[in-house]
């Protein structure tokens, strides 16, 4: 039997229970139909029908809000010690059952084993992080004064919302929920409407890791019922979301009257600039790299290359030969590199910019096409002859789609990689070491790698300026959202306090 094959049977078995009970919301512990009906979804790779998802509304995000808010002061309270063992248990319950996550998430998004299997493990990494926080998170200052001993602590901000997209929505969910629980937060978790096998398996792995019932809540459903309502609930006291730029814009609103406080890891388009002094070879692995995994469905990835005009034609040549080398395929085969996109729209969407990178005068290179019928799959696509006003250098394309823009000064490069309204990564590939450092001083990014692709390292903060987000993830910047920081001053003697009225 293939690994494709044996991939395929372990995965049936893992769907059987989708299958025959759906996917139900979890609250406080507990499986409910909730009031808003079904929805179905649906398997990219042959359109086939997954299983029924239970459509949250207001009520059902209620009823998860008053069960996060009912336990948060139990939960804030519990002794560090034994919140920091929940969520290692909880790492270690991911680790578990890594595989059946991994398998769930290639069929329910497209996404290929071999980057899947590592996002599962990412997931584990993030709990195993967090949990080792948990105990100085609300160590506070003590910032001595004349008259008062003023110190600082961190208290949490109450139940949270978190809203997940589809692109790794497993990994992105443990990212928000880790830090929230190491915080003292309680959740409710409205995942992504494309993607909403492996949110189910989270919950269930905390609850049977110990987790109280009412912590961690899970409600199925689409982002204008559901998401909407759980960014305007009064008891939720923070949104973290992750997805576009314009819903971002939307929660911003939506909050606005509960005064919501928000974290938005949005949109991008970002520049890899290669230079001429670059290490061709590793460039041009990294530029590949950073496109066409995870189906380019990705918010870091580096979907304008900006090359320097004296290598542009050798580096597009190799990249034209690596392209349309890579392998399309099943997700569960462990040699396929790009699974089919996520869905009807997404795949209408990107492959409505072939038509619209010819008709604004680019080259399509290699790609450019849809692959059969029997689900979202397209050929990666390579833009030539790009510049940088077009809608293909624009646009955040989200799918397997590179597009080419030649440069002939540093000023130029500089110019064209701030020339969007993302600003979330950058890439930069140069031995000049003094130009790495002038060039990355005026990158308008919150994260830049210099002749590296993106290595996560879960103390650096990520997040994006501009369209791409407000806030930061990662290390201490994650408990900054989630808590609030309480200052208390206690006089030390008898200082003069003005006296009115006498
Ligand atoms: P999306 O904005 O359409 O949806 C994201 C989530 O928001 C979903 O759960 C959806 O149901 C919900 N939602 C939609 N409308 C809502 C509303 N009015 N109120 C509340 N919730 C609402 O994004 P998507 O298409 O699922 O994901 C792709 C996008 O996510 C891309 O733009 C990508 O760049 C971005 N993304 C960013 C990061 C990052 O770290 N910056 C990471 C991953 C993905």
């Amino acid at each position: 039997m293939s690994a494709l094959e044996q991939n395929i049977e372990k995965l049936n078995r893992h769907l059987a229970r989708f299958a025959e009970a759906g996917i139900l919301h979890r609250i406080a512990g507990a499986d409910h139909a909730g009031g808003g009906g079904i929805f179905e979804t649906q398997s990219p790779v042959d359109k086939s029908t997954i299983c029924q998802v239970a459509r949250g509304d207001a009520g059902d995000i209620d009823k998860a809000a008053k069960a996060a808010k009912a336990v948060f002061p139990a939960w804030r309270d519990m002794p560090a010690k034994q919140r920091k063992a929940i969520l290692i248990k909880i790492a270690e319950g991911i680790e578990a059952r890594a595989e059946e996550i991994a398998l769930c998430e290639c069929w329910d998004t497209g996404q290929a084993w071999r980057f899947m299997s590592k996002a599962a493990i990412r997931g584990a990494e993030n709990f195993h992080y967090f949990a080792d926080q948990v105990e100085a998170a609300r160590d506070g200052q003590h910032l001595q004064s004349a008259t008062l001993m003023n110190i600082t602590t961190r208290v949490p901000i109450g139940p949270v919302g978190v809203i997940t997209p589809w692109n790794t929505p497993f990994m992105l969910s443990t990212w928000k929920i880790a830090p929230a629980l190491a915080a003292g937060c309680t959740v409710v978790h409205k995942p992504a409407e494309a993607s909403p096998l492996t949110a189910r398996l989270l919950v269930e792995i905390a609850e049977e890791a110990g987790l109280p019932p009412g912590v961690l809540n899970m409600v199925q459903g689409y982002g204008e019922d559901a998401g909407k309502a759980l960014t305007e609930h009064p008891d939720i006291k923070a949104i973290a979301f992750v997805g576009e730029s314009r819903t971002g814009s939307m929660i911003t609103k939506q909050g606005a009257d509960t005064l919501k406080r928000t974290h938005f890891e949005l949109g991008g388009k970002n520049p890899v600039i290669v230079f001429e002094d670059a290490d061709f070879e590793r460039a041009l692995d990294a530029v590949i790299f950073m496109i066409y995994s995870i189906n380019g469905e990705r918010c870091t990835s580096s979907s304008r290359l900006l090359v320097h005009e004296n290598i542009k034609e050798a580096f597009e040549a190799r990249l034209i030969e690596r392209v349309n080398a890579i392998k399309v395929g099943h997700p569960l085969d462990p040699a396929t590199e790009i699974g089919p996109l996520i869905s009807a729209e997404h795949f209408a969407k990107v492959t409505s910019y072939f038509d619209i990178a010819t008709q604004d005068g680019a080259k399509v290179a290699a790609g450019g096409e849809v692959l059969g019928d029997t689900g979202y799959f397209i050929r990666p696509t390579l833009f030539t002859g790009a510049h940088n006003a077009m809608r293909i250098a624009q646009e955040e394309i989200f799918g397997p789609v590179l597009t080419s823009i030649s440069f002939a000064s540093e000023e130029e490069a500089l110019q064209i990689a701030n020339d969007t309204p993302y600003g979330l990564t950058a890439y930069l590939w140069t031995n000049d070491l003094t130009r790495a450092l002038r060039f990355t001083d005026k990158l308008e990014a919150g994260m830049i790698w210099v002749n590296s692709e993106n290595v996560r390292h879960l103390p650096t903060p990520f997040g994006g300026v501009k369209a791409s987000g407000i806030g930061r993830d990662g290390g201490d910047w994650s408990f900054e959202f989630y808590m609030e920081q309480k200052h208390i001053g206690f006089a030390t003697g008898a200082h003069k306090i003005s006296r009115l009225g006498v």
